[in-house]
């Protein structure tokens, strides 16, 4: 069966939201044209300099792939963070992302939590179990890694910050957020996330109207070998997520392009949210860290980051990546 776009090759894709049937060729512009198109909405035509935040998984080879081939005239740099966690982070890894980035003109920035913050993931989650601490691994790795990455950007002078996330990531991300009633999350996500202190670089996800399906079948017709070892952190990732994962496939399998209907709403509520909280915030930016430098929440004179490091009896040794 020929493609329903071009008519000429051999069709190798069913897309359900659409209901087309793709070849290899056509699907791939297919997937880039909805990166430049949210490119455009989200101003990535204006910047200088993007940050791709990597993590060397197929996202991130999606990623720098649409983006090299979007965003021309934009100088891109992207940064892969090592978090120390034995049997996951693999040098070979990092190599292949590097000669795969080097192909399409991107500098790879390599850090890890052990030079920029002093320690391993691994030795972090160790200390605050002896402490007596419960915290997971994963809020050590989400809090440190943000917190990075905005250092890292605003050290390079980027306009942006560009992640993989996903159309997937988005809307379980929005569902998570409204069962658990936390609609103030709803204006630091989504499609323009309030920033409430210059401190903080702007984060745009490019791929956001992009199913996971799609950046799974982008990276299989590209032939990108990206990481796919499990981290061993995994179950303690919140298992609120893979339900509703589980719950949004349901839902796409039987009514296609019900996620990007879903995103669609979702933004829609959240700009309105933002509109109304936009009233009721304070004034002035987020206070900076005492310790650390970055924004932290209003009322907070220790980030949360380093409130935890403290609490697991370790020091801050930060260091930066770019001027070392
Ligand atoms: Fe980090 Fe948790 Fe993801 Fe592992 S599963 S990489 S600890 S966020
Ligand atoms: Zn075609
Ligand atoms: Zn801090």
């Amino acid at each position: 069966m020929n493609c329903d776009v071009c008519k000429v090759r051999e069709a190798e894709v069913f897309q359900p939201h659409t209901g087309r049937r793709l070849c290899k060729e056509c699907f791939i512009n297919d997937v880039r044209e909805r990166v430049r198109q949210e490119a455009e909405r989200q101003g990535l035509f204006k910047a200088r300099k993007v940050l791709l935040a990597v993590s060397g998984g197929k996202d991130s080879y999606v990623l720098a792939d649409a983006l090299a081939e979007v965003l021309k005239g934009v100088k891109l740099i992207a940064y892969n963070i090592t978090e120390g966690i034995s049997g996951y982070n693999r040098e070979e890894h990092v190599a292949k992302l590097e000669g795969f980035l080097r192909g399409r003109g991107i500098e790879l920035l390599k850090g890890s939590f052990k030079s920029q913050v002093g320690y391993t993931l691994d030795e972090m989650v160790q200390a605050s179990k002896v402490k007596g601490l419960n915290v997971s691994a994963c809020t050590f790795c989400g809090g440190f890694r943000r917190k990075l990455i905005n250092e890292v950007a605003r050290e390079v002078g980027a306009d942006f910050v560009a992640t993989g996330h996903n159309l997937d990531d988005e809307v379980q991300t929005y569902v998570i957020n409204f069962l658990r009633g936390d609609t103030s999350r709803l204006i630091r996500e989504g499609e323009e996330p309030l920033r409430l202190s210059d401190y903080f670089v702007q984060r745009v996800k490019p791929l956001r109207r992009v199913y996971e399906w799609e950046t799974t079948m982008y990276a299989y017709f590209k032939g990108y070998e990206f990481q796919e070892v499990e981290c061993p952190y995994i179950s303690q990732r919140p298992t609120l997520r893979a339900k509703v994962r589980e719950l949004l496939y349901s839902l796409e399998s039987k009514a296609p392009g019900a996620l990007l209907r879903l995103l669609e709403e979702f933004d829609r509520l959240a700009g309105e949210r933002k509109r109304e909280m936009l009233k009721a915030l304070p004034r002035h930016q987020l206070p900076r860290c005492r310790i650390c430098g970055e924004p932290t929440s209003y009322g907070r004179e220790i980030c949360k980051n380093c409130e935890l490091l403290l609490a697991s009896g370790l020091t801050p040794k930060y260091a930066s990546l770019v001027s070392r």
